[in-house]
């Protein structure tokens, strides 16, 4: 089976872009098991793997009737003085939608939910198209999977549920339903499919046949040569051609990809942090007495309350991450006209970290929905959203978006100048 399906439309690249650093370089015969990087940055620009469409087939459909299930059962149940309630994973973007947070309920379901379960429902599209040999709507589902990859946060999820459980813990008694443990299955499935799912593989089963680039010159970057290249299957585009003549992606899909939009996304997420740090996140009202707490009065409760790890974590995540990462963005933009070949490398390490660490600060905002759906009207305690999660969820997702607008490129493009 495997064989027929490497023989659909055999599009082995001979010549590839580094989307990373524009680098163009002449890749010979990959073998299964190896992999070729581009030599500037060492972005891999190819990897064979063995083609494992049915296992990953069945991770995927594994991962998507967990869901189904986790979302129907019981989450999470709470008992204080005599009080049970409990809540469903629905419920922690329901009950933001009822206390009038519609955007942050809308990023819970959709970062939790909707487009995890998207990327799933891509891939098994993908396999099954691969599978009826109809290779345009595999090429139309691998883009999409690619799309959705940057927005699952299910792992960041399942770390703010259990930082939620030990903020509770001291006041209620709190049972782990069957709701909670098939969602830690689907996330662990989840995510054995995303690190083993090789899309490069994929690109060369499914891409459309490219005619051979024979002037196309390694060594060189693609802009120098009247080229720019596809991020999702890194083969070269004419100056002038809007979609990818092999995955068919719209290859000025990110046309904000500039300084300007950076310094504004950065500029709008400092901004934002300001009411996120000043006003208070969520409001507790215990016997009748409201309690507002703030995002580093969360943190020092915890600390008081002999949590360090969890104050720890919730401290880098919610304060150190987003300035740390807002400063990064600011000085590597600064230093780009200040670059030497060797401190390239340097930057490129800084601007990863950057990139890969952005998503775990929404924590809060997941323990703040999973606090206001489990601890809701009760007639001891109850926990509202306050008006810093807004502020602070938008503040995350720019300082995300601030990332992806980042041109990398830029660095070796000052450099060579
Ligand atoms: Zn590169
Ligand atoms: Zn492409």
């Amino acid at each position: 089976m495997s064989q027929k399906v490497r023989n659909l439309t055999p599009t082995e690249p001979d010549i590839l872009g580094c989307p990373r650093c524009d680098l163009i370089s002449r890749i010979g015969a990959v073998e299964i098991g190896q992999k070729a990087e581009c030599p500037r940055c060492g972005y891999r620009l190819l990897g064979k793997s063995e083609y494992r469409a049915d296992k990953l087939l069945a991770y995927s459909v594994t991962a998507v009737v967990l869901l189904i299930f986790a979302l129907t059962l019981d989450f999470i149940q709470y008992d204080s003085s005599g009080l049970t309630q409990s809540m469903t994973l629905l419920d922690a973007a329901w009950q933001l939608s009822y206390f009038h947070e519609k955007l942050l309920a809308v990023i819970v379901l959709l970062t939790v939910i909707l487009y995890p379960l998207l990327y799933l429902f891509s891939l098994i599209a993908v396999f099954v198209a691969i599978k009826a040999r109809a290779s345009a709507l595999a090429r139309y589902f691998l883009r999409l999977s690619s799309h959705v990859k940057p927005w699952l946060m299910v792992d960041v999820f399942l770390l703010g549920t259990l930082i939620s459980l030990i903020k509770i813990s001291g006041l209620a008694n709190v049972q782990l339903k069957l709701g909670f443990w098939l969602f830690c299955g689907f996330v662990a499935f989840l995510l054995v499919t995303y690190y083993l799912v090789n899309t490069m593989n994929l690109w060369s089963v499914v891409g459309k046949q490219t005619k051979t680039l024979n002037n196309a010159k390694a060594g060189i970057t693609a802009h120098e040569q009247g080229y720019k290249v596809c991020e999702v299957c890194h083969r070269l585009v004419s100056f002038g051609v809007s979609d990818c003549p092999c995955c068919g992606d719209d290859i000025d899909r990110h046309w904000w990809r500039s300084p300007q939009a950076t310094l504004a996304l950065i500029v709008a997420a400092t901004l934002l942090l300001i009411p996120a740090h000043w006003l208070p996140i969520m409001e507790t009202v215990r016997f009748g007495a409201a309690q507002p707490s703030t995002i580093i009065g969360g943190v020092i409760e915890l600390w008081q309350s002999g949590d360090a790890p969890i104050a720890a974590i919730v401290f880098i995540a919610s304060l150190v991450i987003p300035v740390a990462k807002i400063l990064a963005l600011v000085g590597l933009m600064a230093l780009a006209r200040w670059q030497t070949p060797q401190a390239v490398n340097h930057r490129l390490v800084l601007y990863k970290v950057t990139d890969w660490i952005g998503r775990w600060s929404m924590i809060d905002i997941f323990v703040v929905a999973i606090l206001v759906a489990l601890v809701r009207s009760g007639t001891v305690m109850s926990v509202y959203p306050g008006a810093a999660a807004i502020a602070f969820g938008a503040a995350v997702v720019l300082t995300m978006l601030a990332a992806m607008s980042f041109d990398t490129r830029l660095f070796w493009r000052e450099a060579e100048k």
